[in-house]
């Protein structure tokens, strides 16, 4: 991924506006792809994210709410103006490459529909082994079909893996393994 001739010296708004198109063709990280849940900061308010429609949990009274996100529409965030702290600040991998400009618009596009391709290929393998909790994270989904089923699932292990691979690659900023 090296830098090309058309993202050079490229205006902040441009990279904007290309990290926006990106991201409303992605939503990995609300949709319960890449993450399960998020933790909220002190800064954030839980009464007016609760007023807004997100439903907020207490682990050891931190405060967090689930994913996928109840606010997030198709792969549009309907809060994003008054959205938490943690979604404020992430950038996946491909829009700091963006930003870095090492990565070009379409690039990250192309990684993004082959992440999203292997989604779509893991939830196939869900939904046939009865598995359709679409309200779930994914790798929850995953783990539970692959611990409780007593089919063969190594179609989903190996397509799981690949998608593993791929966001550990290309969007994580820490790589997580699969245990299952
Ligand atoms: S994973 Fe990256 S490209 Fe996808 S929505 Fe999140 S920040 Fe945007
Ligand atoms: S509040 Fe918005 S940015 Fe944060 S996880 Fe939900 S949809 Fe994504």
């Amino acid at each position: 991924m090296g830098k090309s001739a058309d993202s050079i010296l490229m205006p902040a708004t441009d990279i904007t506006a290309a990290a926006s198109r990106l991201c409303t063709a992605c939503g990995m990280c609300c949709n319960g792809v890449l993450f399960h849940i998020v933790r909220l900061q002190a800064v954030d308010s839980v009464k007016r994210l609760e007023t807004l429609g997100l439903k907020i949990n207490r682990k050891k009274r931190e405060p967090y709410f689930n994913q996928p996100c109840r606010a997030l529409n198709g792969c549009t965030c309907t809060i994003y103006a008054d959205r938490p702290t943690r979604c404020r600040l992430f950038e996946c991998q491909q829009i700091q490459g963006l930003t870095r400009e090492e990565v070009t618009e379409a690039e990250a596009l192309d990684v993004i529909l082959q992440a999203r391709d292997l989604v779509a290929a893991v939830e196939r393998l869900l939904k046939e082994r009865g598995n359709d909790e679409v309200s779930q994270p994914l790798g929850e989904r995953y783990r539970q079909v692959v611990e409780e089923s007593g089919e063969d699932v190594a179609l989903l292990q190996e397509q799981m893996q690949a998608l593993n691979d791929l966001l550990n690659r290309h969007f994580r900023q820490e790589p997580v393994a699969l245990t299952v």
